[in-house]
Parts: structure tokens; sequence; C-alpha cells
């Protein structure tokens, strides 16, 4: 069978040779980073350096890095943590679209069922916030809930602008979260700019180790803590961080900074050759998200018309490549993509909608190559001629 190709670089990256070797000796370091011991204070070392570097990068303090085990974590622990302490007694309101991750809507869900109100954020057809076009806002707290980049379309999104935006509608009462999982490693996140009291991200999405996450939790602002016990993270989280993780982490991102201008117009290039040929392979096809230059370099998401994207997920599979319906980062499933609906009108070309997401790795030849295979299954799954 041909060598698989990976159009699924959203689900997860590789993790890179020198981030590996960058981890290797922590993983045999026997020490505790809370050990006031020697080797204990060498593994605290390592993990004050990732942190200091990563906040370096992402225009936070040291002190506002939290490790956690990955996004999922970060996402539950911020809106869960935020929630609470949001002024005013009034239970809170949530604005939040339903274009989010499953780690974020599901927390949502709870605190909803909680007695927060749910508010839509508007959402244009090419799956892009609306800056200007807010719900009448009740009296009291308010949760602004907003990912950066969008896992499905690639859309980046103006969370500084609807920040500033909740701030003159509702001065000292917002609090707000933003999911960057797809946007750190691959576009410049700004902390303090963004203005957003938390942000939450994983390092397998950039080329780290799977595992490991951050949250970034606003100086001297009010959260509560969602994992106690061990006082680590200055209380925050709980449990042992892993040193050779945090490395890994640290060195994936600082790679990442480094070529990122170079990774993007790669980037830019493969999606070009990917789209170009599958429009000669097996073209109709609609792409949908945000107009060209406004999104993720390395994710495309189509529609292949008259094609179930189920049976073509499956079908490329057989045929050597890895695609996705959408969000499925669950293990097997393919749901498809959370609020679709608010960009694609028609349920029926709904169920036609296939992620494409490449990696910086990866090659013309490997984009030409998977173009070709993925037009070999669209033609047989519409019956046409081959
Ligand atoms: N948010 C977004 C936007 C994601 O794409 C993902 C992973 N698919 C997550 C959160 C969760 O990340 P993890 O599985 O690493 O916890």
């Amino acid at each position: 069978m041909a060598e698989p190709i990976n159009l699924d670089h959203n689900a997860t990256t590789p993790c890179l040779p020198g981030v590996i070797e960058a981890m290797a000796p922590w993983f045999g370091h026997a020490a505790n980073p809370a050990s006031p011991h020697q080797i204990g204070r060498k593994a605290r070392q390592a993990l004050e350096d990732a942190r200091d570097r990563i906040a370096g990068r992402l225009g936070a303090w040291p002190d506002e890095v939290v490790f956690t085990s990955g996004a999922t974590e970060s996402n539950q622990s911020a809106l869960l943590g935020l929630a609470p302490i949001l002024p005013g007694r009034a239970p809170p309101t949530l604005l939040v679209s339903k274009l989010e991750h499953p780690s974020v809507a599901t927390p949502v869900e709870l605190l909803a069922a909680r007695g927060a109100q749910v508010l839509p954020l508007a959402v244009n057809p090419q799956g892009e916030f609306e800056t200007d076009q807010w719900p009448r806002l009740p009296e009291g707290p308010l949760l602004l809930i907003a990912h950066l980049a969008h896992h499905g379309t690639g859309a980046i999104q103006p969370v500084a602008e609807l920040v500033q935006r909740m701030m003159e509608l509702a001065p000292g009462l917002g609090r707000s979260h933003t999911d960057a999982t797809q946007a750190v490693g691959k576009i410049r996140v700004n902390f303090h700019k963004l203005g957003v009291d938390t942000l939450a991200a994983s390092a397998h999405k950039f080329n780290g180790p799977a595992g490991i996450g951050l949250l970034l939790i606003r100086r001297a602002k009010p959260w509560a803590p969602q994992t106690v016990g061990g006082g680590q993270e200055l209380g925050r989280r709980g449990g042992t961080p892993s040193v050779a993780l945090a490395v890994g982490m640290a060195c994936a991102l600082d790679l990442a900074h480094e070529q990122m201008a170079i990774r993007q117009a790669h980037c830019l290039e493969l999606r070009q050759a990917l789209l170009n040929r599958l429009w000669s392979a097996c073209g109709p096809l609609e792409v949908i998200g945000p107009a060209e230059g406004r999104g993720l370099a390395h994710t495309v998401l189509a529609r292949f018309t008259g094609v179930k994207a189920g049976l073509a997920v499956m079908g490329l599979d057989l045929e050597g490549v890895a695609a996705s319906t959408g969000s499925a980062c669950a293990s097997g499933s393919q749901r498809p993509l959370p609020g679709l609906e608010l960009l694609v009108a028609d349920e029926a070309h709904r169920r036609e909608v296939v992620r494409l997401s490449l990696g910086h790795e990866q090659t013309i030849a490997d984009m030409e190559e998977a173009a070709d295979r993925i037009g070999r299954v669209v033609c047989r799954l519409r019956g046409d001629r081959q």
C-alpha cells in the first residue's frame, strides 16, 4: 500500500526530532521539580526556563503560564474557574458561538445547566466573528468566549476587537477566554495585546509532545483553581508537572516562532498546489471559510459536491490520505464540525464537507499525490468515469 499522506494536521502534528532530542535527558532525570535538593533544583530550573521561554513567545509574564495536560484541560479550567468569580451577583451571561471546539462547548453546557444564560456571538458566512453585531446584553456579569483560530475553517478571529467592544459595552463586568489551540505556533499570539483573561493551547498542535498544554491566566485577575491538592503552579494546578514535556513544548514553540514566516509561506504554496490539483482531479469543489489570506495557511475546509464526507474520509483512508470531517479528535469519531450550519445552510451540503490540514514538513509532491488520490476517491464516489 502507498505511504499514507497526512492531511489531518489540525488533529495533531508530528513531534519534531529536535524537540524529542531536547526532551530526552529529562525523561531519565529522577527528580521532582518541587524537591528542595540539588537534583530537584536542577529540574526546577529546567521547568522555569521552559516557562520563561513560553511566556516570552506569547507576550505573557512567566507567572501567568500554567502547565496543564493539554488544551482540553486548559479550556475547562479556564471557563469553570472564571465563571464563579465573575463580578456581580446575577448568574453570568456567556457570549459564545456554536463554532467552538467541544472542549469549550461542553463546559459552556455545564455552566448553562448551572444557570448561566448563553447568548450567541454573531458569525459571518465565512465563519468569522462580527465585531459590531452584538446581542442585547442583559445587566450583570459577562463572559466572552471566542477561539483565536478555527480548527475547521482556519478563520483567524478578531479576538482583541471583541474584548475591546465587550469592555465598552459592559465596563468592569466582563471577563474573556480564548481557545488559541489552533493559533499558537502558527501565527503570532500576544496574550496581553489580545486583552483576554485566559488563553488555552496544546503543544502537540505545533510539533511538540502530546500530553502537555498551557493555560495563561492574567496576573491579578480573580480565577478559581480547578485542580487542587499539591499546590504546584503557584496553587493553580495541583500535580507534579512533567519537566520533559515542558521542555519539549518550549522547544517546539521556539522553533515555530523562529521558522514562522518560512513555514507560513511554504504552507501557502502547499495549499495552492493542493487546491489547483484538486480542481483538475475532482472539481467542482467549494472552499468554506475565510477569503484567501485571512485564515490559517495550512487549513482547507472543502465541500466535494455530491460526495458524502463520511464515505470520502473512509475511502481516503483506504487510498492513503488521512483527512477528517471536522472536529474529530475523539477516538474514531467523525462527528460533523460544530456550528457548520452557520456557514452551510443546506443540510445535505453539510454532509459533504471534509477538512484537509497540511503540515509545513510536507512537499508540493505530497500535495499533488494527495490530490490525485482524493480525485480517485471522489470520482469513484460520484460514479464518474475515471
Ligand atoms: N481546541 C481546539 C480548537 C482544538 O482543535 C483541540 C484539539 N482538537 C482542542 C481544543 C483540544 O486539544 P487537546 O486534545 O490537545 O486537549
